[in-house]
């Protein structure tokens, strides 16, 4: 069995959010309870997106709830730098081994080119299955129409299975399901599922610990690990927290931030045990330590979905479900 080193992985794209929360809690206590050291790793890849000042914000919402961690960009440690923005040679390294497997190849075809010559019944939020357009002609340098991305070549037909610690067995045929998919943009940005695995493997993590919205990457994420040639680690996926709306509450734009909460006066404890209770990590209502719900936490007891949200945060809190009672995404 592998350890529980595990890892706190935000995006500095905003506030931290009741959901976000919720996933980081569990991944605390998954670590926590079985004695193993957190690692915080700020996923800041995509520029755009990126806030400044989130990454301060996010750090603090953390330490409020008393979730802390054992390296980070502020304390540092031994398996950083702790930004991925900092972290160029990680994924160049990893790219380059998967080059020397033959695993790669360019591809200059537009979103356009794609949705035209994909049969895709998939066309998921991703986008169809990538059909292979470019795949017979490798890392040959050419004419391009457009700056190139690099892709992974998928094994064809191949069944991705894993079990996760909350959802149970997962099988995917990436092959079918999304195709080769890519690793680095065209404009040079590293795929988040090239990075995440290159980083979970530098970092020594075994435990990945995020929400079900990341369900329907692991089988992508399994053959990266596969190709690289490291230990995966194991799985566990939060349930998505959804507003009455149906929205996430990720995407939900009022309302929900855990800086409210503070703002509001409410004690951090009373914050960890809606959150909790909410996971099913305890029936009760009220106020928990980090201490009691330690003495609780098992990973097969979070629950996939289907309970409301305790109502003594009150109103920032009572339109929040969770309703993701089934897998997320085609698994
Ligand atoms: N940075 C991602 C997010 O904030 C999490 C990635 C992961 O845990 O693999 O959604």
């Amino acid at each position: 069995m592998r350890g529980r080193r595990g890892r706190l992985a935000p995006s500095p794209t905003g506030a931290l959010h009741l959901g976000g929360a919720a996933t980081f809690l569990v991944a605390w206590l998954d670590a926590r309870s079985a004695g193993a050291p957190l690692v915080l790793r700020m996923e800041d890849l995509d520029t755009q997106r990126v806030l400044p000042g989130a990454e301060g914000c996010l750090m603090e919402d953390l330490r409020w709830l008393g979730l802390d961690w054992d390296e980070g960009p502020d304390v540092g440690g031994e398996t950083g730098p702790y930004r991925q923005s900092e972290r160029p040679g990680v994924y160049e390294r990893a790219l380059e081994a998967l080059g020397a497997r033959g695993l790669l190849y360019f591809c200059d075809c537009s979103r356009a080119e794609i949705a035209r010559v994909a049969s895709a019944p998939h066309a998921g939020e991703e986008g169809p299955r990538y059909p292979g357009t470019c795949r017979p002609l490798g890392l040959q340098e050419r004419r391009w129409k457009r700056p190139p991305a690099l892709r992974f070549a998928v094994p064809p037909g191949r069944e991705v299975r894993f079990e996760d610690a909350v959802y149970g067995e997962c099988r995917e045929v990436v092959s079918e399901a999304v195709g080769d998919f890519v690793v680095r943009r065209g404009d040079g940005v590293v795929a988040y599922q090239l990075a995440v695995v290159a980083d979970d493997a530098a970092m020594g993590v075994q435990r990945v610990v995020r929400g079900a919205d990341l369900l329907g990457s692991t089988a992508r994420q399994l053959l990266l690990w596969e190709a690289l040639g490291g230990a995966a680690p194991t799985f566990l996926h939060t349930p998505l927290v959804l507003g009455h709306d149906g929205a996430r509450l990720a995407k939900r734009s009022r309302g929900v931030p855990v800086a409210d909460q503070r703002a509001a006066g409410r004690d951090p404890q009373e914050v960890l045990g809606a959150l909790a209770r909410m996971l099913g990590i305890v029936d009760a209502a009220g106020p928990f330590s980090l201490r009691e719900l330690l003495a609780v936490y098992r990973p097969e007891g979070v629950r996939r979905g289907g309970v409301e949200v305790p109502a003594e945060l009150g109103v920032l809190l009572a339109s929040a479900v969770i309703v993701a009672s089934q897998r997320p995404s085609g698994l």
